[in-house]
């Protein structure tokens, strides 16, 4: 079996048991488990929090607004969802049933626990060499607890639990919710920091291929 189609096999066999995920209670509120999706191969993997609303109808990372702009910093890298795995810390997305339907809320540290083991998987299944996180909530589960996107977003850390390099970038949905040139900077300090991501998945190739023998 080749390694790509045994990380198709065993992501899909994860991801069988993950959509019959009731472990916590976004599972009474959900109407899809959102697995993370692209290339099981790829060395690079993008996390964010978790689904919008939008992801929660179709099952798929990023099927809204965000990922319209998630889809177009990656063109600007000459990138697209099929080069990376695109996934969630959490699966279902964090709402309550209130009176006008379901209201988003932050999902507290036991679900967040009771979520870890899926993410936990698809990396140790696909074992990046560059994570990037979209998001401080994506860069404090996987880089460290008090990460602050201001000061340290575009910045390398090394060595991290499942990869070798990881860095953060501001998460599309927040950037979208700015206007004028905030907008505009943040948006480019996405594609920026993308490009590095880029760069740095180009070097480790470079770097594996020349250590060979
Ligand atoms: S959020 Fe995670 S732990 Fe909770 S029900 Fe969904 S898949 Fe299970």
């Amino acid at each position: 079996m080749s390694e790509k189609s045994s990380n198709t096999e065993k992501l899909l066999k994860i991801k069988k048991r993950a959509v019959e995920c009731i472990d916590c209670n976004f599972s009474q509120t959900r109407k899809n488990v959102v697995f993370g999706s692209g290339d099981p191969e790829s060395k690079l993997v993008v996390i964010a929090e978790g689904p919008s609303a939008a992801d929660n109808h179709t099952s798929f990372p990023f099927s809204g607004p965000a990922g319209n702009m998630l889809d177009e910093v990656f063109a600007a890298n000459e990138l697209t969802r099929a080069d990376i795995w695109l996934t969630n810390i959490i699966k279902c997305r964090a709402a309550d049933q209130q009176q006008n339907g379901l209201k988003n809320r932050l999902p507290k540290i036991e679900e967040i626990k009771a979520c870890a083991k899926w993410l936990d998987n698809e990396l140790t299944i696909i074992k990046p060499f560059v994570i990037l996180c979209l998001g401080s909530p994506a860069a404090k589960t996987l880089i460290h607890s008090s990460f602050k996107i201001t000061g340290e977003r575009g910045i390398w850390f090394t060595e991290t639990r499942y990869s070798p390099f990881a860095m953060a970038t501001y998460n599309p949905a927040y950037v979208l919710r700015q206007e004028g040139d905030d907008f505009m900077t943040l948006r480019s300090l996405i594609i920026e920091d993308i490009s590095k991501a880029k760069q740095k998945l180009a070097d480790v190739n470079e770097y594996e291929k020349t250590t060979l023998f």
